[in-house]
């Protein structure tokens, strides 16, 4: 690290898994970094706190599956232990419980993606419905992750791809609808089939492993975020809580030299963003500055979802076969998870009665209630999957609501989703709706942004090195070779014909 480098200052808006990854890389780089957050606590939508009363609250539970390669790296270098070890999960409707899936990494392999259709446990679906999947393959060909894949995709819905290639209604009902309601928060009708393929991919259907989960022992606020900036800290990085930025300072040269944080200004040779989509365009709306660029104006054409998370403490202990439980066909358009916090949490493993955390996503019609509206519901569902919730007493309960929190890739959204680098030279993109090849999701992903950010900061200034970033594993030989085919025969016909259909 040379004096020089200590000189150059940035300044990181946003103290989410993307935030602390850029902090944390140009800390330890030697950078005056300084991470600005709206919030009183570190972690953004992952942050957990504790309540008035000394409850630990969060904004919904969050997992870590198994190809979170740089985050379980992160938490090795912290020398922390803060995941359960890999859970089994279940799903269930108002019929009851409908699937249950296995550790897959303890299975034997078999070349994706037959261990998940083979292994995981449908007790109603019949094979003739599961089998009606099997043309999707080719989408998962073809949906490569790459730019022209994103275009050719974005602008078609979930449902109407599913409808294209034949899924049968009961399929895309019990199975694909309740995947995007947790997986991307949103019905069918209202995913890009970019995103949904992506998504699938990378969570299930790449590598027979992949859908298996870890947990935090406790909030990530507290098993992740207090170490991690701790040690930002120490590594020189000044970490603010509290601060709203509002604007940017830009010089006549296009470059950004400072950031507004009310009355507050922090000067800097480079910005990185790492806000959510609704944060960002709060910020666009107050700032002339980038009002002035197309890009940042055209972040008006996205938007975000609404999630509840809500937290009940009943009077006595109930048998929960698993500790994760996803839940569909409750709510129309709302998906809902449920979790065993006796089983996830220490704190609550000697508590003598349940622990249950119940999140719901695209929970638009639930945010209007009262928490006394909301509680009642939770435990009849609950109820419905798990009979010993009907006569349990609620004997404490949190209800947090997240409106218009998490990233809707709505059809149709791509084209106005920012790569990392903007028309402002020294202003970087961060953050899970940021465009990027990686191809991680959630928390990974706007961790990996973090440090891809912090990537263009170490080249554009010069000083330091840039910080590793594990590729997602490689895809199957058989996977290869069929995208190999496919892109060949799509090159040719590309050569033959005129460039005259839609994409
Ligand atoms: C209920 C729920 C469940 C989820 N479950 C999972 C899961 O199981 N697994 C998973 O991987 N992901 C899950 N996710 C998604 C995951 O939380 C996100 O992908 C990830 O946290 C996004 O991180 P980020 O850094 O991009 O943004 P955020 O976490 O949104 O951080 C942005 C930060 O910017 C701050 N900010 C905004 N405006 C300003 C401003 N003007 N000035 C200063 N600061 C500002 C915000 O306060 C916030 O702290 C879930 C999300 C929710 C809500």
């Amino acid at each position: 690290m040379s004096g020089e480098s200590q000189s150059h200052k940035v300044v990181v808006v946003g103290a989410g898994w993307a935030g602390l990854g850029a902090t944390y890389h140009l800390a330890k780089q030697g950078y005056d970094v300084t991470l600005v957050e709206a919030g009183s606590y570190p972690g953004g939508l992952v942050a957990g706190w504790k309540t008035p009363g000394g409850r630990s609250a969060e904004a919904g539970i969050h997992g870590f599956w198994y190809p979170y390669r740089n985050i379980f790296s992160l938490v090795n270098e912290l020398g922390i232990s803060p995941f359960t070890t890999w859970t089994r999960s279940s799903q269930y409707s108002p019929a009851g419980l409908e699937v249950e899936s296995p550790i897959f990494q303890d299975l034997p392999r078999l070349p994706t993606p037959l261990g998940t259709f083979i292994y995981t446990k449908f007790q109603r679906l019949p094979l003739i419905e599961r089998l009606s999947a099997l043309p999707l393959l080719y989408t998962l060909i073809d949906f490569d992750n790459s730019d022209a894949a994103w275009r050719r995709y974005d602008k078609i819905t979930a449902r109407e791809l599913f409808k294209q290639f034949g899924v049968s209604a009961r399929l895309y009902r019990d199975a694909f609808e309740p995947m995007l309601l947790v997986g991307l928060f949103a019905p069918g009708e209202q995913c890009s089939a970019a995103a949904t393929l992506g998504m699938l991919y990378y969570f299930i259907l790449a590598h027979q492993p992949d859908f298996d989960v870890v947990w935090c022992r406790g909030t990530v606020g507290e098993k992740i975020f207090s170490p991690w900036v701790e040690r930002i800290e120490k590594a020189g990085g000044k970490f603010l809580s509290n601060r709203r930025v509002t604007d940017l300072i830009i010089d006549s040269n296009n470059q950004a030299k400072g950031v507004i944080c009310g009355e507050e200004v922090f000067d800097a040779d480079a910005v990185i963003f790492a806000v959510g989509v609704t944060g960002m365009k709060k910020i666009v709306a107050n700032s002339p500055s980038l009002q002035r660029c197309e890009e940042f104006r055209n972040l008006n054409n996205l938007g975000a979802i609404d999630v509840l998370a809500t937290r009940l403490w009943f009077d006595r202990k109930i048998d929960i076969p698993r500790p994760s439980n996803a839940c569909f066909g409750f709510d129309k358009t709302t998906g809902w998870t449920f979790f065993d916090l006796n089983a996830l949490h220490d704190e609550y493993r000697d508590e003598p009665g349940t622990v249950i955390e119940a999140d719901f996503y695209h929970a638009n019609q639930f945010i209007p209630l009262e928490n006394e509206s909301i509680i009642p519901i939770v435990q009849e569902y609950l109820a419905t999957c798990i009979p010993g919730f009907k006569e349990a007493k609620v004997i404490d309960s949190s209800v947090i609501r997240l409106p218009q929190t998490v990233t809707h890739f709505a059809p149709g959204s791509y084209q106005y989703m920012l790569p990392a680098k903007t028309s402002l030279k020294n202003v970087f993109m961060s953050g899970d709706w940021i465009v990027n090849r990686h191809g991680s999701w959630s928390q990974e992903k706007a961790y990996v942004t973090g440090l891809e950010a912090a990537n263009l900061v170490v080249s554009y200034l010069g000083e330091g090195t840039p910080a590793k970033i594990l590729p997602v594993e490689a895809d199957e030989t058989h996977i290869q070779f069929a995208r190999n085919i496919n892109q060949a025969i799509s090159q040719f016909g590309q050569s033959v014909l005129p460039n005259f259909w839609l994409p």
